[in-house]
């Protein structure tokens, strides 16, 4: 999302965008999705014209999005080759550019939520694998209770493409608030068959999320290609 107008012209603007990733399978039936992004867009409408901060609602945007399941991110991610699931998530500020992200963490609900912790309540932008689970823990993050019975398959997915595909998608969002702030927010389970700790380019603030004061950039594809060819940032500065 680029506004192409000077935001303090216009003080009562605001807009927003979702994307549920690069995944989709053409000729597949995606209404349930479709109509699930519609009803979050205006809920998060409904608090971008109360006047919610943009950072705020990429949060709450990315963090339902992980929760329902329908998705490659959160709930609805796959299994890496050795059994068990690793998420990634990353947030940034336009106007403050303090960003966070966590890499690898497994089992908390919201990892967005934990990289927003990661930005606000720590020096660093990222954490990683047991590190980034214990400050999720000694925080409070919810964690997933049970994983074995967590984990579901996202819609448009068939339990063998998880398995045995490099298939993938994700989550993300861009808001512009009313105060002309902009932030945005990007979550993934990863691609399918991934390896052990592999990390792709959504918890990385340059390559998979980034945001200034004149752009606010979400990625979803390959993660490999979008770190190889600058990603994000790479954008923001053509
Ligand atoms: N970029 C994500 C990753 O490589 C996957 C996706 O966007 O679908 O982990």
């Amino acid at each position: 999302m680029s506004p192409n107008k000077p935001m303090s012209n216009n003080p009562k603007t605001y807009a927003l965008a979702l994307h549920g990733g690069a995944g989709p399978v053409a000729g597949r039936n995606y209404d349930v999705v479709e109509a699930h992004l519609e009803k979050l867009a205006r809920e998060c409408e409904t608090l971008l014209s109360a006047g919610r901060s943009a950072l705020d609602v990429v949060e709450i945007a990315v963090a339902e999005l992980e929760a329902c399941g329908l998705y490659v991110a959160g709930r609805g991610s796959a299994a890496n080759t050795a059994g068990y699931v690793e998420l990634d998530a990353s947030i940034m500020d336009g106007t403050t550019r303090m960003a966070g992200g966590v890499a690898a963490i497994r089992d908390f609900v919201h990892p967005v939520r934990v990289a927003r912790g990661v930005m606000e309540k720590t020096s660093h932008v990222l954490l990683a694998g047991s590190g980034a689970a214990a400050f999720a823990r000694s925080h409070g993050y919810e964690e997933v209770s049970d994983p074995e019975n967590y984990y579901t398959v996202p819609v448009g997915v068939t339990a063998e493409e998880m398995r045995d595909s490099h298939a993938h998608g994700t989550v993300g969002a861009v808001a512009l608030d009313q105060s002309g702030a902009m932030a945005a927010a990007t979550s993934t389970g990863g691609t399918f068959g991934k390896l052990e700790g592999r990390v792709g380019d959504t918890p990385l603030i340059g390559p998979g999320t980034w945001c200034d004061d004149h752009v606010a950039i979400s990625c979803t594809g390959t993660g490999e290609h979008i770190i190889r060819a600058g990603g994000a940032v790479s954008i923001a500065c053509a």
